[in-house]
């Protein structure tokens, strides 16, 4: 493990048994995240990006388990840890921001109490009044304007951008190495979601927090991300420094994903779709995921899952037209 690389995933497995058998929901994700890096999780819904943050937290939820792999943070392995170290770890080295600010926020306890909580949970020594005053000065930081007012209202009289910036605040607050982001904007309208956006990075460039950012969103990912790791069907297919995958993606699917955005498409053409279906997680993949959609599927393809093939400095594809010699 290099000096700097904060969080190393290595082969991660999670399952869920199920009446109907065992979904196989990550099959095998590898990638690591740099300190102060932003690495954005990429793919379509039921890809793994979200069961992959949970099981980040070991939160994924009975009966799913994680089967196999590695979850080094700072070169610890958090699946060795007891639960009460990694009750620890949450909230104060690992935080993580939902998609819904108002269904992760408690109803009934005002903002500026809940974000106070966060940091008495995290820090025994502190009054109540000093983590009250915190919690204030955290929520003027993200730009919330009338901090000490906003701090005695309830969830519900918030509007929607105002509860996210609550939620990061929450999170931040004991300025964790890692937040984890799962889709932070989806439910925002767009200039809410550029400003809170713009603001994350701001933040994380002054808490120097590594960010792992998860969207389907690849224009979202473009302007916030350094790196990109692509997932299909449980699996990290390409990953590698943002630009170089988004504008010279090698993996057949990730090409085929930044066609689906409707750039310079004349109105009377129709949008291209990547044809075929995402695969049943019911069934471990004992070829490439992918290879019942790829147009370029080889022999070998259906036979044995690809390893990450290394391309040019840093990026990686999982796919036998890079193997060597290919
Ligand atoms: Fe296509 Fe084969 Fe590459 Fe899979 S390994 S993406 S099927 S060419």
């Amino acid at each position: 493990m290099t000096d700097d690389l904060l969080l190393d995933v290595q082969d991660l497995r999670v399952e869920f048994p199920t009446l109907r058998g065992t979904i196989h929901a990550l099959q095998g994700v590898t990638f690591g995240l740099h300190r102060c890096e932003t690495l954005g999780l990429a793919g379509e819904t039921g890809c793994g990006k979200s069961v992959t943050a949970l099981a980040i937290l070991r939160l994924v939820s009975h009966p799913g388990r994680i089967s196999r792999g590695k979850i080094l943070f700072e070169g610890r392995d958090l699946l060795a840890v007891s639960e009460a170290e990694m009750r620890d770890l949450r909230g104060s080295q690992i935080s993580m921001i939902l998609q819904e600010p108002k269904m992760s926020l408690n109803p009934v306890i005002r903002v500026g109490a809940q974000v106070a909580e966060t940091l008495l949970v995290h820090d025994k020594t502190l009054s109540r009044r000093a983590a009250a005053e915190r919690a204030v000065e955290m929520l003027a930081t993200l730009g919330i304007p009338d901090p000490r007012r906003v701090a005695r209202r309830y969830p519900h009289e918030l509007s929607g951008g105002m509860a996210q910036r609550v939620m990061i605040a929450m999170m931040l607050v004991t300025r964790p190495k890692l937040l984890i982001a799962d889709e932070p904007t989806s439910a925002l309208d767009v200039t809410i979601q550029a400003q809170i956006l713009e603001l994350m990075k701001a933040l994380k460039r002054e808490i120097r927090t590594a960010l792992l950012l998860i969207t389907h969103d690849l224009g979202v990912m473009a302007e916030t991300c350094d790196r990109v790791a692509v997932m299909y069907a449980g699996s990290v297919v390409e990953q590698g420094p943002v630009r170089t995958v988004l504008k010279r993606p090698q993996h057949p699917y990730t090409q085929g994903l930044l066609k689906t955005i409707p750039n310079d498409v004349a109105p009377d053409q129709p949008l291209f779709s990547i044809r075929g279906q995402v695969p049943s997680l019911l069934q471990p993949s004992i070829g490439c995921a992918f290879a019942p959609r790829c147009e370029r599927a080889m022999p070998e393809c259906a036979a044995k899952v690809p390893p990450q093939y290394g391309l040019e400095a840093d990026h990686h594809v999982a796919c036998f037209l890079h193997a060597p010699g290919a």
